[in-house]
C-alpha cells in the first residue's frame, strides 16, 4: 500500500504531481510520502495490539530526521546501531527509554552517551563487549540494562549479504552458548538482564524463518526462568519484508497473528524492528534521463542518479520497478539498461528491463526506495548527495536540502607542508 498514483497520466505523491516537485527541487531526489508512512507504521502497531509491545523503528533504514520524528510522534521508538544514530533518534525526538542499541562493534564513546541517555536496553553482541559494558558503566556509576543477542541458526532463505541469524554470520551470541553468558552477565555489578534479543536477516519473505527463532528463544527464556533470571523483554528485531517485484511477503497482520500465537503464556514486553517494512514503500527516488544511447546490441539509459545514490541495485542485484512520471509513451516497450554517470561498471539501477521509450529530459521514479536508499548513499565520485522530500497531502517540504560543492570537501585541509607553489 502506498501513495504514489496515476491522474490521468501524471505521476502523483499523495496530491502533489512529482513533476511540480523536481521543477521547484531539481533532480535527483528521494521523494517520501507521509500518508504511507504513518498508514505502514500505524498498521505495524496495531498487528501487535493484542500484546504488549514497543515498535522501534530501525533508523539505519532512513535516518532523516523528519522521518524518526513522524514516527515517533504515532509512538515509535528507534533501533540503533552507532553513537550517529542515538544522536539523530534523540534530536528527532524518540524517547531514550524506547531506544534500544543493536551492533557488533559498539565504541567506548558511544556506549557512554548511550548510558548518559538512559536508553532502554543494549542488545549484546559478544561477551567482550558485555565486559566492556559493565566496565563503562561501573565507572559513571549506572547500571547498563542489557539483552544478549543470540544468534539461533535459522535460515531465512533471503540474500546472503543480508542474512544475519546464521551461525557463520558474525551477528550475535550462538544460542547453545547464551545461557552460559547469561550466567556470567548475572555475575557483573554494572549490568541489569533485562531481555533476549535476534535479529534473523532482511527481506524475509515468510513467516517460518521468525517462528523457527521465536520458537527457540522461547525455550531459552524458560531455562533463564528456571535458573532464577527473569526477562522482561522479547525483542524479535525487524526484517519482514516487502514487494519490490512480483515478492508476496506476508502481511505485518499475519506475521503478527503467527508470532503471538507462539508467544502463549509469556509475560514479557514484545519489542520488533522493522525498518524496510515500514519506510521501503514509502519513498521513491526521481531522476532525469540525461542521454540515450545505443550499442547495436544494448539500449542504454543514462540518468542524473547513480549507485552512490541509491546502492541497492548494484550490492544485491536488487530490482526496483521504474516508473514513468508522465506516463506518455504510447509505442512498444524497449528492453534498456537504466545507468548511472558513475565510473563503474557495476553502476546500473535496473538492467535489461522493459520500459516505455524514454527521452532525453523525461523524469522516472525509481519505486520502493525509502529504505536503504539515501542512508546508503555516499559521495563517491565526488557527487553532492541529493535532496529528500516529504509529501503530506497538498504540501511538500524539502526535509534535506541538495548537498554542495562546498559540503563535499568540508573538513578537509591542505597541511602546510604543502602550501606554496611549485616543486622546486
Ligand atoms: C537492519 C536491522 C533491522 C531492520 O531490518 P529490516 O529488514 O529493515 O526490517 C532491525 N534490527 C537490527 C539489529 C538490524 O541490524
Amino acid at each position: 500500500m502506498h501513495h504514489f498514483n496515476y491522474v490521468a497520466d501524471e505521476l502523483y505523491c499523495e496530491n502533489v504531481p512529482v513533476a511540480t516537485i523536481a521543477g521547484a527541487v531539481g533532480t535527483p531526489f528521494y521523494l517520501y510520502s507521509h500518508a504511507t508512512l504513518s498508514h505502514h507504521f500505524k498498521t505495524f502497531d496495531q498487528a501487535f495490539g493484542k500484546v504488549p509491545h514497543l515498535v522501534c523503528f530501525a533508523l539505519k533504514a532512513n535516518s532523516n530526521l523528519a522521518v524518526v520524528r513522524l514516527l515517533a510522534n504515532l509512538g515509535g521508538g528507534a533501533d540503533i546501531v552507532s553513537g550517529g544514530e542515538l544522536y539523530r533518534a534523540l534530536k528527532a525526538g524518540v524517547s531514550p527509554d524506547k531506544i534500544v542499541y543493536s551492533g557488533v562493534g559498539k565504541r567506548i564513546d558511544e556506549i557512554q552517551d548511550a548510558l548518559r541517555a538512559g536508553i532502554l536496553m543494549f542488545n549484546i553482541e559478544s561477551s567482550q563487549e558485555l565486559l566492556a559494558i559493565n566496565k563503562i558503566a561501573s565507572r559513571m556509576k549506572k547500571k547498563a540494562h542489557i539483552a544478549l543477542r543470540v544468534n539461533p541458526d535459522v535460515d531465512p532463505r533471503t540474500h546472503p549479504y543480508i542474512s544475519t541469524g546464521l551461525k557463520k554470520n558474525k551477528f550475535g551470541i550462538d544460542i547453545g552458548r547464551s545461557l552460559k553468558e547469561y550466567r556470567e552477565a548475572r555475575g557483573l555489578s554494572h549490568v541489569e538482564i533485562v531481555g533476549v534479543s535476534c535479529h534473523i536477516g532482511s527481506q524475509i519473505t515468510e513467516i517460518a524463518p521468525f517462528v523457527d527463532a521465536l520458537v527457540k528463544l522461547k525455550d531459552l527464556i524458560a531455562r533463564l526462568q528456571a535458573d532464577g533470571i527473569d526477562i522482561r523483554y522479547l525483542d524479535l528485531g525487524g526484517g519482514l519484508g516487502i514487494r519490490y517485484d512480483q515478492e508476496e511477503p506476508p502481511h505485518p497482520f499475519a506475521y503478527a497473528e503467527a508470532i503471538i500465537k507462539n508467544m502463549q503464556d509469556m509475560d514479557v514486553t514484545l519489542i520488533l524492528e522493522p525498518g524496510r517494512v515500514i519506510v521501503g514503500n514509502a519513498g521513491a527516488l526521481v531522476t532525469r534521463v540525461l542521454y540515450t544511447k545505443n550499442n547495436g546490441s544494448r539500449h542504454f539509459l543514462i540518468i542524473d542518479a547513480g549507485m552512490n545514490d541509491l546502492a541497492r541495485p548494484s550490492l544485491y542485484g536488487s530490482y526496483h520497478a521504474i516508473w514513468p512520471v508522465r506516463d506518455k509513451y504510447a509505442g512498444e516497450k524497449i528492453k534498456a539498461d537504466v545507468v548511472g554517470p558513475i565510473c563503474e561498471s557495476g553502476d546500473f539501477l535496473a538492467r535489461d528491463r522493459e520500459l516505455p521509450d524514454f527521452a532525453p529530459g523525461d523524469l522516472m521514479a525509481v519505486m520502493s526506495a525509502g529504505a536503504y536508499g539515501f542512508s546508503m548513499s555516499s559521495n563517491y565520485n565526488s557527487r553532492p548527495r541529493v535532496a529528500e522530500v516529504m509529501v503530506k497531502g497538498l504540501e511538500f517540504s524539502v526535509i534535506r536540502r541538495r548537498e554542495t560543492c562546498q559540503s563535499l570537501v568540508r573538513g578537509e585541509k591542505v597541511p602546510d607542508f604543502l602550501q606554496g607553489s611549485q616543486v622546486k
